[in-house]
């Protein structure tokens, strides 16, 4: 059966995908940049990919089965939705693959929102430059919260085993394409923004600037951000002038080398950032 050799094989696709995607964007960005990056890549990318290396050893440790795990428990228990109410295979898991992606979106938009997680999620943002290892670069913690939340969604929407497969690798493909430091000509890119999110689009989310740091919060179908109303077209300054990274965080030691990524929810302020801290009386927004 289809399903059961892909989940024998579930962390060999997920391997090839992510290598082969990573590959491929890393020699397009080569080939074709977006943007002058401003740090030594050797640099960054060994931190990056050794906070990658480490986050996968941790999943492995605390959640051997990982995602297709809990669905295939979920199929065996009929725990929820798409287990009890049964449609045509094809239809539930398409279903499943975009309320999956939804749920992302507002766990990004929590993320963003809730001070306590905004501190985890610096990780991701901190980072000065904006290529396809920003794209995996987050916080054990952040990585061990989406888990659960990816648990929770699977027990209560029941979603076919393959469609959980076809998220994951999705969902890891086009966070490294988004990501990826690489030119696409506009007109392909204002198309293609209307069926996953592009590295243009995402990069806004990058800006240094609060209000375009809060927008296009979306990691792989852009429709959430249109649909919700967060959604922002372009930064102000354009894409080769705009700064990426958070106001404040320029040592190098704390948003590059690993060491500083792993301490970075655990110092500094807040500031204004997160939804509550904000200056709401501010005369100058009126
Ligand atoms: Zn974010
Ligand atoms: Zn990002």
């Amino acid at each position: 059966m289809v399903d059961t050799f892909l989940i024998e094989n579930e962390v060999n696709i997920r391997l090839t995908a992510f290598f082969g995607v990573f590959a491929l964007i890393a020699l397009w960005e080569v080939l074709s940049p977006r943007r002058v990056l401003t740090m030594s890549k050797v640099v960054r990318w060994s931190n990056n990919l050794g906070l990658v290396f480490l986050n996968s050893i941790i999943l492995r440790l605390l959640f051997p089965a990982a995602a297709v795990g809990v669905a295939v428990l979920a199929a065996e228990r009929s725990w929820g939705l798409f287990n009890q109410y049964e449609l045509p295979l094809m239809a539930s898991a398409i279903l499943s693959v975009i309320l999956l992606d939804m749920v992302i979106y507002f766990q990004h938009v929590m993320v963003h929102a809730v001070p306590v997680l905004w501190r985890l999620h610096r990780v991701h943002h901190a980072d000065p430059d904006y290529d396809v290892t920003t794209g995996a670069r987050f916080h054990p913690l952040e990585i061990i919260l989406s888990m659960l939340i990816k648990f929770v969604t699977i027990i209560l929407l029941g979603p076919p085993v393959i469609a959980v497969i076809i998220f994951e690798v999705l969902l890891n493909a086009t966070a490294m394409f988004n990501h990826g430091n690489i030119r696409l000509p506009l007109p392909v890119d204002r198309i293609l923004r209307w069926v996953v999110v592009t590295p243009d689009m995402h990069r806004v989310h990058h800006s240094v600037e609060d209000d375009e740091a809060n927008s296009n919060y979306g990691f792989n179908l852009p429709w959430w951000d249109r649909l919700f109303g967060t959604y922002r077209d372009q930064p102000r300054k354009g894409h080769e002038a705009m700064s990426i990274g958070i106001h404040h965080y320029h040592d190098v030691k704390q948003v590059i080398w690993i060491s500083g990524l792993l301490t970075l929810p655990f110092v500094g302020r807040i500031t204004e950032y997160a939804i509550n801290r904000r200056n709401w009386n501010d005369k100058d927004h009126e």
